[in-house]
């Protein structure tokens, strides 16, 4: 079995502590992690100020090239990483060769945009000042990410910090660390300089912690949830920071949709990486005309699912990710149907399939706005339907609720479309398509004052927001 190890410095160093890597679909031990210390994640953080100087100074052109070079890596292991992807996180082989191959246009996306920023010069007041202003990083970012698109997220904030000249301490969640490595020997074989990216495994309250409440980091990027993103907020406050938080939809459906298509887009956002995706269908407002018909469409799509090991061909969902997480979503499937909600579909753990991880694609009718299920982010596999009777009541159910991501609403009545997506206070909106909709140049975030998180991502929006202006001021009398 491999011992896994963190990468400090562009040294590939053993911690004394270690941790079971754990396979979701067999409870098997898959490899030994290291659980790094608060003192192996401040050794990293000295190498990555160690090297930011140096790395800001290499010209833009060699910094596009090693993203290129990353890109190319990504493309040549896609198979063996998109493996260990299964293997660790669970999710069926092709979703996760699907990610690995979005990971690399990351890379490529970031080399293009780079080169693409611009300063600018304005006009003074002060006829004797010429001024401009230049991007420049930040310096050290404290990057930490969840576990349920393991390789691509790390790449959201690795690919635009790396082009930018920023660099970086990185720790990946428990769950997926054996992923990280796969990325970071991606990385470091693509040729990047030692020390620009560091890579340190452990618990997320030990190295999360002190990464992003160090005061030699700079700048903070991370996505996970919404408690743990307050409160490094809070550890971090003062320093610029991305924070991508949690979702709750909801998938919004008129009578006069087009049905069947807002069908398959819900149960497909619900039923993607095993519901395991910020964006998901989290709920579903359907108008009470259609509900049945919708519902009964749904319910045949979560049949055809292939609930099963991830690594087996044909099979489209694969277990959840960990023992926490799944046993929530048990508890919030509970909850409703003690609550008076109908299960339709699913609502089931089934062991017999290797462990007590993989839950079967759900669907409940009758769910109401109290319900935990609709209140709180579900990270399963689960349509929770509610019905409503007006636009008012509709919009009044989508606006109960703290948080504010994605939402998709159907209906052939664009007016209607455009006013809800003006008054939903949500970071994307998309039209007559699945709340999980998502490229990687375009902009993904939550909305204000939810608890959704701060600032966007999304090609030249992640770089801007990894670097800083600088107002430079020459005095010319
Ligand atoms: P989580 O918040 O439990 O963990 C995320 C990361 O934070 C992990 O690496 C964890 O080790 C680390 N962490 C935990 N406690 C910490 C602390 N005190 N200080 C610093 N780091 C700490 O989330 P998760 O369960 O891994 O991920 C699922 C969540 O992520 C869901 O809520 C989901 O909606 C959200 N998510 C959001 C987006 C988005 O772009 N908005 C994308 C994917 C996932």
């Amino acid at each position: 079995m491999e011992n896994w190890q963190n990468y400090i410095g562009g040294q590939w160093v053993s911690e004394p502590e270690t941790m079971p890597a754990i396979s979701p679909a067999n409870g098997e031990t898959i490899g030994m992690l290291p659980k790094s210390s608060r003192e192996t994640a401040q050794r990293a953080i000295a190498a990555a100020r160690a090297t930011q100087g140096s790395w800001a100074a290499t010209s833009v052109w060699k910094r596009a090239e090693i993203c290129e070079a990353v890109a190319t890596k990504l493309d040549e292991r896609r198979n063996e990483i998109a493996r260990v992807v299964s293997l660790e996180q669970g999710k069926p082989l092709a979703e996760a060769i699907a990610e690995v191959t979005k990971a690399a246009s990351g890379f490529r996306l970031a080399a293009s945009l780079v080169m693409q920023m611009r300063g600018a010069t304005m006009p003074a007041e002060d006829p004797r000042k010429l001024v401009m202003t230049i991007r420049q990083p930040r310096g050290v970012y404290a990057v930490v990410t969840p576990w349920n698109f393991p390789v691509n997220i790390p790449v959201e904030y690795l690919a635009p910090g790396i082009a930018t000249g920023n660099a970086i301490v990185w720790v990946p969640a428990p769950t997926t660390s054996m992923c990280a490595v796969m990325l970071m020997r991606a990385i470091e074989d693509a040729g990047l300089p030692p020390g620009v990216v560091n890579l340190v495994i452990g618990e997320g309250a030990t190295v999360g912690d002190e990464i992003v409440s160090h005061p030699d980091t700079n700048g903070i990027g991370f996505t996970g949830s919404a408690l743990t993103g307050r409160r490094i907020a809070e550890r971090g406050a003062g320093k610029p920071m991305l924070l991508e938080l949690g979702g709750n939809g909801p998938v919004i459906v008129f009578e006069d949709a087009m049905v069947d298509r807002a069908a398959e887009a819900a149960a497909r956002g619900a039923f993607l990486n095993a519901g395991q995706v910020c964006a998901a269908t989290g709920r579903v407002l359907a108008h009470r005309d259609i509900a049945d018909t919708f519902a009964r469409r749904v319910v045949e799509i979560a049949r055809d699912v292939k609930l099963g090991d991830p690594l087996h061909q044909g099979t489209t969902m694969g277990p959840l990710n960990n023992p926490k997480l799944a046993q929530k979503v048990r508890e919030q499937v509970d909850d409703a149907v003690a609550s008076g909600a109908k299960l339709l579909a699913g609502g089931k753990v089934r062991p017999d399939l290797g462990s007590d991880l993989f839950f079967e694609p759900t669907v409940l009718s009758g769910v109401t706005r109290s319900m935990r299920i609709n209140r709180e982010e579900t990270f399963g596999p689960v349509v929770p339907i509610l019905t409503f009777d007006s636009e008012a009541e509709a919009l009044d159910l989508a606006l109960d609720s703290e948080y504010g991501l994605s939402v998709g609403v159907f209906t052939e009545n664009m007016a209607r479309a455009l006013s809800f997506a003006e008054r939903i206070p949500a970071g994307i909106v998309n039209v007559n398509g699945a709340s999980n909709y998502w490229e990687l140049h375009l902009p993904f975030g939550g909305g204000s004052g939810t608890k959704s998180g701060l600032g966007r991502l999304g090609g030249m929006l992640t770089l801007e927001a990894m670097t800083e202006i600088k107002m430079i001021s020459i005095h010319r009398e």
